[in-house]
């Protein structure tokens, strides 16, 4: 018998799924046909389709393929007409328009590209390792981890992207203050090239072989140097088999100095992120330390660039470039006996968000989170974190609505949730929070066209970070436009300078503004505003992460901060990609007009990058 609970469950699930595939339809999982089938490229069957970015704003009108196979994708790009311009899409989950082309687009979301392995051990038995197909989604990844009593270091907040897209943005994670960004845990990739060759790449390649250039630049490289195919990521061992692994969260309303709130707070951030990443490395180190490698023959770097940062890619181990033994099968009883560590509970990650309260006054105000694993405790969850419960979108849709609503539900949030209690919430509740939003929006994008603008700002240190908090509330209490939602985390500086990150050479605070608006009206005030904070984060010696908008003056100003490691950028495009076919207009936003290596060695903007 079904009952009348069943019934509505079955109703609003019919409702979802029907939500989604419109949602899929805008969004390019399953994007919206323009016409027949216009051209063969590549060899490939290729249908004209309209794509939209996350942003509702960024849009283009492509030809899309859809390789079947790691051999299909190689035999496309050895067969590509010159003069064609593609870029990858797996998710679609860009913000800006990162996954867009104007001529090509390479969907990636055959089920091909999504086997996940079983977890395993590396070839010394003290790292455990999971390898997924490119297009695996982080809800699949996630899902099969954790059954092993394991978790990835770094996930976005959406069950929806994939490792492919996530991986090529660097993405960072709450938990990223202690355990760095996505890049940092990837053991080995394998990636398509310009022109089909098949690659290998591991993060102990050597410093200076192609390999390990190659890995600097794939990482948070927007697919500008190739279509990865397979990732395996190193694990973190948080609970037993077969526990129900959950994060416990502990929420308290930060309460500054007087004046000195923003200062108190990042300081706040940086202290106890930099204390817990100490805790959790030495309790896993103990544990997980590989045996001593005997020195690798020295070998003869290849013709590919320098590195951009010579002294920290020399700090890493370099064994010899031979392929790594297959591991061995995985089973329970060698994950059991193998890994000891599971991580210990009282170390934890720290974030905020923070607003402009209600009243004439609107003090800035702040709620500190302390999140760590636990398993097997009852649930007592935030409805933050439960992303099938669409009240929590609908909240947010009414914050957009007025700024004074917004600050009010700010503030009553703060009494629900920072009242000393300690939320326990299954781990794909908080880990994914943001598909609550998802599933409201999924249905608005059928509707009128809503609009989402995130930026984030990587600030150096408190001082600077709290300069640029004092502009931001400046513009704020001006009349400049509230932001719907305000974060901040610490972020480490990466293990591996990754070119195109805005942590390879220093950590920062990430804060991280949220525009959600119903419809487009003051969409151009909200990019103007932006691009004004811009112009501040950069005086105060800040960089804008490039993973989601990108809202600049002009490249110049992202030149003047990422110089040297564009630079690097360039001369691996230009030995990789020389033809310039993996490009698209938000690339020429970021990097600048894309160039033929010939002409831009006779212009001297090549350059070498340096050592
Ligand atoms: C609701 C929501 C929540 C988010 N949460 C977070 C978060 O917590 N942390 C965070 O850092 N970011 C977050 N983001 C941003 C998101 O992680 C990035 O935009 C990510 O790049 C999207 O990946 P995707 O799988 O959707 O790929 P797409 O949007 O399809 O592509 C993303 C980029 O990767 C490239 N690409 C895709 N697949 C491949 C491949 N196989 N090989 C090479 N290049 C490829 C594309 O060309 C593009 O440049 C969020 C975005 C949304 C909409």
């Amino acid at each position: 018998m079904i009952d009348e609970d069943q019934l509505r469950l079955g109703r609003r699930r019919l409702l979802q799924a029907l939500a989604a595939s419109a949602f899929a339809c805008v969004h390019g999982q399953r994007p919206s046909v323009v016409g027949p089938a216009t051209a063969t490229i590549g060899g490939l069957c290729a249908h004209r389709r309209r794509l939209v970015a996350f942003d509702n704003i960024h849009r283009a009108e492509p030809l899309v393929v859809w390789p079947h196979s790691v051999a299909e994708l190689q035999r496309f790009l050895m067969n590509l007409e010159p003069g064609r311009r593609i870029t990858f899409r797996s998710g679609g989950k860009s913000i800006d328009g990162q996954a867009l082309n104007d001529d090509v687009v390479v969907m990636l979301t055959d089920r091909a590209f999504t086997d996940i392995s079983e977890v395993r051990m590396d070839p010394t038995g003290r790292i455990a390792l999971i390898t997924v197909g490119a297009s695996a989604t982080w809800g699949d990844i996630l899902a099969a981890t954790t059954a092993a009593g394991f978790v990835p270091r770094a996930v976005p907040s959406a069950a929806g992207i994939t490792a492919g897209g996530s991986l090529s943005s660097h993405s960072i994670s709450r938990f990223s203050p202690v355990w760095h960004k996505e890049g940092d845990h990837v053991y080995e990739l394998k990636m398509v090239l310009p022109g089909g060759h098949l690659r290998t790449l591991r993060r102990d390649a050597r410093p200076g072989t192609s390999d390990h250039n190659l890995f600097l630049g794939v990482v948070a490289g927007f697919g500008f140097l190739g279509a990865i195919v397979e990732v395996t990521y190193e694990l973190l061992r948080v609970a037993p088999a077969g526990a129900q692994v959950q994060v416990a969260t502990h929420s308290t309303l930060f309460h500054p100095r007087i004046n000195g709130l923003w200062v108190d707070l990042l300081t706040t951030l940086q202290r106890r992120s930099v204390d817990n990443e100490i805790v959790l490395r030495r309790a896993v180190t103990t544990a997980s330390t590989p045996p001593p490698q005997p020195e690798p023959e020295p070998e003869p770097a290849d013709a590919a660039p320098a590195t951009p940062r010579g002294r920290a890619a020399q700090k890493q181990p370099a064994p010899a470039d031979t392929e790594p033994t297959p591991p061995v099968a995985a089973t329970e009883v060698q994950l059991e006996e193998r890994v000891v560590t599971i991580i210990p509970e009282p170390a934890s990650t720290v974030y905020a968000s923070f607003w402009w309260g209600a009243g004439s006054e609107k003090p800035e105000k702040a709620l500190l989170a302390e999140s760590r694993y636990v398993y097997d405790r009852d649930l007592s969850p935030m409805i933050l974190y439960e992303p099938d419960n669409e009240v929590m979108g609908e909240v947010e849709n009414l914050m957009m609505g007025s700024s004074w609503v917004n600050r009010t539900i700010q503030d009553l949030a703060t009494r629900l949730f920072a009242n000393g209690t300690v939320a326990v919430t299954p781990i794909a509740g908080f880990t994914f929070f943001q598909d609550a939003n998802l599933l409201v929006r999924e249905r608005e994008y059928t509707g009128p066209r809503s609009v989402v603008l995130q930026q984030t700002f990587i600030l150096p240190d408190p001082e600077r970070g709290a300069a640029f908090l004092n502009d931001l509330t400046a513009t704020v209490r001006g009349d400049a436009e509230l932001p719907t939602l305000c974060d901040v985390l610490w972020l480490p500086k990466d293990a591996y300078p990754f070119c195109l990150s805005a942590t390879a050479e220093s950590g920062g605070f990430a804060i991280t503004l949220t525009y959600l608006r119903p419809d487009d009206s003051r969409r151009e005030k909200i990019q103007r505003e932006l691009q004004a904070l811009t112009a501040r984060c950069l005086a105060h010696g800040g960089r804008i992460h490039l993973v989601k908008s990108v809202e600049v003056g002009s490249q110049a100003d992202l030149e003047a901060t990422y110089g040297a490691q564009f630079a690097y950028f360039r001369a691996l495009k230009a030995r990789y990609d020389p033809r310039g076919q993996l490009v698209n207009r938000f690339y020429e936003r970021v990097l600048g007009p894309w160039t033929p290596p010939g002409a831009a060695r006779a212009a001297g903007q090549a350059g070498r990058p340096p050592a």
